[in-house]
């Protein structure tokens, strides 16, 4: 099974969109279904790799509703329009950390996902943060949609 590269993602309307360029060298897309209250009630099922690397593009920075609860230290970007939330961040140490949503991946082979439920409750917050820093994204690009020269 191979991983296509770049995995592309966006939210159902396009307004949040990314590529992840996923590591050679991990054949298998991990899909954890996160058991905190607001991934139960979103059914919120996130990938990441250390070693990829992950750009964002965001048409209109508006209709972006960050939101963030508990701990505060992850920050769930919702699209305001259609409802989606492909990523999530996280800053630590100065550092942007992310993951990203499997039921917004648009040209991956859904056999290629490792599925497993993860649990995090009661996890204290330095083990949190150091477990973000080893398994998200480290690589974090965001950056706005060049306007289309068409629709001037
Ligand atoms: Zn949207």
């Amino acid at each position: 099974m191979s991983v296509p590269q770049p995995i592309r993602g966006q939210c159902h309307c396009g307004n949040i969109a990314f590529e992840l360029d996923w590591p050679d060298d991990s054949p298998e897309i991990p899909a954890r279904a996160c058991g905190c209250s607001f991934c139960v009630k979103h059914g919120g099922v996130w990938t990441s790799n250390p070693k990829a690397r992950l750009a964002v593009t965001i048409g209109d920075r508006a209709l972006v509703s960050p939101y963030a609860f508990g701990t505060r230290t992850a920050t769930f970007h919702v699209c305001s329009r259609c409802g989606a939330v492909p990523i999530v961040t996280s800053e630590i140490d100065g550092r942007i950390y992310a993951v990203v949503n499997v039921n917004v991946l648009e040209n991956v082979d859904p056999a290629s996902l490792r599925r497993a439920s993860m649990d995090f409750e009661g996890e204290d917050l330095e083990s949190r943060l150091g477990r973000r820093k080893r398994n998200w994204i480290a690589a974090v690009r965001f950056g706005a949609r060049a306007a289309d020269p068409s629709c001037a």
